[in-house]
C-alpha cells in the first residue's frame, strides 16, 4: 500500500524498512507530525502511519479522506488522539498495535525503581565529576518493602511478579479484574486507596480514563506513607503534577520516577536542548535530586520496535488483501469505557 509515515524518527524508519522486506508496501517517511497543516501531504496515499502525539481529529480525517486515505495505522497501542467516530463516518479504517512488548515497559519500570531508590542517577553524575563521596547516596533494600501496583494488565502483572518473586517484596495490587495467577503467588488485591495508603513504592499501570485521571492527587499523597516512592510509566495525567511537586517540597514524597508527563506532547520525542522550556512545572520537577525523568522511552527496545513494525505492516497487508483486520479500533466497541483511554 502507498503509505505516508508521519513523525518519523530514525529508529521508526529502520525497523519499518526492515520489516517491509516481507510486505513490499510503498513507504514514504516524513519527519513532521500529522495535523491540520500537514494532512494535505497525504493526498494520493492509501494509508498514513502515525504515533502517539499526531493529531487525528475530524478536520484532519476530512482532509485525509478527501486525499484518498483509507487506513490510519497507529504504530502504538493508544488511540486517544483519533476521532474514531469521524473515521468511521468517512470510511477510514483505524488499526493499532495493542501489545508490542509488555516486557519492555515492565523491565524499564523495575530499572527506574532501582535507579531512584539506590540513587544511581546521582552516583553517575558524581563519578563523572571525579566525586567518589558516598554521602547522600544511602538507599534501601527492596526485600520486604511493600510495592503497590495499580493496574495488573499486561505490564502491571509483570511488574508485580518481578517485585514479588524477584525481590521478595510484599506486593499490593488493585485492578477491577484481579488476576488469579497473581493472587496465587501471594500478590494481595485491595482497593486502590489502600494501595496508595499502604505501600512504600507505588507503580502505576492502569490506563488513563476520566476515572483514573489524577488518581494520585493531593489527598492520596497526604494519606500515603511518608517517603513514598512514586513511579509512573503509564500515562502522565494519572498524576496531578502540582500535587506531586508540593509533596516533594514538603518531603512527604521520598522520590518520583516518571517516564510520562501530563504535558509531554509539547516536549517529548524532540531535541529541545537549545530551547527555553516554557513549562514551569516540568522545570521545577527537574530541580529535585530525588526525581528521575525519562522521555517516554519505556517501550523502546529492539524487540518492541520490531513487533510494532511487523504488526503495523501486517495490518496494511491485511487491508490490501481484504482480510479481516485483527487490530482494528472501532468507535462503538470502545465506547463508553475506553472512550478517553490512552495507552502508548
Ligand atoms: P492493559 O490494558 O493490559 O492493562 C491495564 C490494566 O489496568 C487492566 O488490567 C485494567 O483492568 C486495569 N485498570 C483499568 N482501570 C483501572 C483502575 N481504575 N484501577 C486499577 N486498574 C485499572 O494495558 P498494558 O498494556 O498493561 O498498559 C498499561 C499502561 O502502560 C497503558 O495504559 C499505557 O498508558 C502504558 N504504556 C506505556 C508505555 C511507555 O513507553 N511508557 C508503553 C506502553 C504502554
Amino acid at each position: 500500500m502507498k503509505t505516508l509515515v508521519f513523525g518519523t524518527k530514525p529508529y521508526d524508519r529502520r525497523f519499518l524498512e526492515a520489516a517491509n522486506d516481507q510486505h513490499g508496501h510503498s513507504l514514504t517517511f516524513l519527519e513532521p507530525r500529522l495535523d491540520e497543516a500537514t494532512a494535505a501531504l497525504a493526498a494520493g496515499y492509501e494509508a498514513v502511519c502515525v504515533f502517539v502525539n499526531d493529531t487525528v481529529s475530524r478536520p484532519v480525517l476530512d482532509i485525509l479522506a478527501e486525499g484518498g486515505v483509507r487506513v490510519v495505522a497507529l504504530r502504538c497501542a493508544g488511540y486517544n488522539n483519533v476521532d474514531l467516530a469521524a473515521a468511521e463516518e468517512l470510511g477510514i479504517a483505524v488499526v493499532r498495535v495493542p501489545a508490542y512488548s509488555p516486557n519492555a515497559v515492565s523491565e524499564f519500570t523495575v530499572g527506574l525503581v532501582l535507579a531512584l531508590d539506590r540513587k544511581i542517577h546521582r552516583a553517575w553524575a558524581r563519578v563523572r565529576e571525579n566525586n567518589f563521596a558516598l554521602d547522600g547516596l544511602i538507599g534501601r533494600n527492596l526485600e520486604s518493602r511493600t510495592v503497590g501496583v495499580i493496574g495488573t494488565g499486561r505490564i502491571g502483572a509483570l511488574v508485580a511478579r518481578a517485585f514479588k518473586l524477584g525481590f521478595g517484596c510484599e506486593v499490593l495490587a488493585s485492578d477491577p479484574y484481579p488476576d488469579a495467577e497473581l493472587a496465587a503467588v501471594g500478590i494481595r488485591y485491595v482497593e486502590p486507596e489502600m494501595v496508595l495508603r499502604s505501600s512504600d513504592i507505588v507503580s502505576l499501570h492502569c490506563p488513563l480514563t476520566p476515572k483514573t485521571r489524577h488518581l494520585v492527587d493531593a489527598k492520596a499523597i497526604a494519606e500515603a506513607r511518608d517517603g513514598l516512592l512514586l513511579v509512573n510509566t503509564s500515562r502522565g495525567a494519572l498524576i496531578d503534577t502540582r500535587a506531586v511537586i508540593d509533596g516533594l517540597k514538603s518531603g512527604k514524597i521520598g522520590g518520583v520516577a516518571l517516564d510520562v508527563y501530563e504535558q509531554e506532547a509539547d516536549l517529548f520525542f524532540e531535541d529541545l536542548s537549545s530551547e527555553i522550556i516554557q513549562d514551569d512545572d516540568f522545570q521545577r520537577l527537574l530541580t529535585f535530586p530525588n526525581v528521575l525523568v525519562t522521555g517516554h522511552q519505556a517501550f523502546l527496545t529492539e524487540e518492541a520496535l520490531r513487533a510494532i513494525a511487523e504488526t503495523t505492516l501486517t495490518s496494511l497487508s491485511d487491508y490490501e488483501a481484504g482480510r479481516p483486520l485483527a487490530n482494528r479500533v472501532e468507535a462503538e466497541k470502545v465506547r463508553p469505557s475506553h472512550l478517553a483511554s490512552e495507552a502508548s
